[in-house]
């Protein structure tokens, strides 16, 4: 499948990710974007040759193979729901997911290849990695997660900070965390581990926007054709 056009329906069309992602797609080539949808009725039918469709007309677009969802959790239920009916897969960063929606997703899995993530950046992905080998590797050593973040963001720690300490916590480490507030900064994640005399920083600084959307990307090229599983972006890196 990865060699051949993957057709994409991208949920959440209109927003800052779905923008993103249409741009990207259309750059880069190995898949085409078969519908593109947003909550209300678009004000174009077709854009740069992108089919538009309301999130109402969501059971009527043509087949695709994966669908690409950055929406918002009210939108989530209807795009699984169509994949699980088309047979077709779902690569979903939608965050803010209830426990229901989570429970679903975990029920599709069974049915279709999907990956869900609060992080669809590959370095975070590979961070995740290293962060793991090393809490291993350092026992008793301090771990500290410190994330830095733009002056809007209100939730502290972020989910990737979360999920950073959740890896390391899970190979032994006791985590602590800082937050930091300021500016314009996208994100930027460092795990601190510190020994006697000596300190290891595994570090990631996201630029902007694009490096989620090409993670989706690179992420729906691998999943199309895949059996029916939960994966982690981690799973789809090669
Ligand atoms: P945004 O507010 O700019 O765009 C939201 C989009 O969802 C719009 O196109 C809107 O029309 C659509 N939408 C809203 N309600 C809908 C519904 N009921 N049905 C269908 N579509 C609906 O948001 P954004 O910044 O593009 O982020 C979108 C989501 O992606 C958020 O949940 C955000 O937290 C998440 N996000 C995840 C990652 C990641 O790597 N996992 C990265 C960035 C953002």
């Amino acid at each position: 499948m990865s060699e051949q056009t993957v057709r994409l329906l991208i949920h959440g069309a209109s927003g800052r990710m779905g923008e993103a992602l249409l741009r990207l797609c259309a750059e880069q080539g190995g898949c085409q974007v078969v519908a593109a949808v947003t909550r209300k009725s678009p004000a174009q039918r077709v854009i740069d040759g992108v089919p538009f469709f309301a999130a109402k007309e969501l059971s009527g677009v043509p087949a695709f193979d994966v669908a690409i969802d950055f929406s918002l959790p009210e939108g989530f239920d209807p795009v699984l729901d169509l994949c699980v009916v088309r047979g077709a897969a779902l690569v979903s960063g939608t965050t803010g997911l209830s426990d229901a929606q989570r429970a679903a997703l975990d029920e599709a899995a069974k049915s279709i290849p999907l990956v869900w993530a609060s992080n669809f950046s590959l370095g975070v992905a590979v961070l995740t990695e290293l962060v793991e080998r090393a809490a291993a590797a350092l026992p008793g050593w301090d771990c500290d997660v410190v994330e830095a973040h733009h002056s809007q963001k209100k939730d502290a720690p972020s989910g990737t900070a979360l999920t950073l300490g959740e890896a390391a916590a899970a190979n032994g480490a006791k985590v602590n965390y800082a937050s930091l507030r300021a500016g314009d900064i996208v994100g930027e994640h460092t795990v601190q581990f510190t020994g006697l005399g000596e300190r290891l920083e595994l570090v990631h600084r996201a630029g902007n926007r694009d490096i989620f959307a090409r993670g989706a990307l690179h992420a729906a090229s691998r999943i199309a054709g895949k059996p029916a599983a939960a994966y982690r972006v981690r799973d789809l890196l090669n």
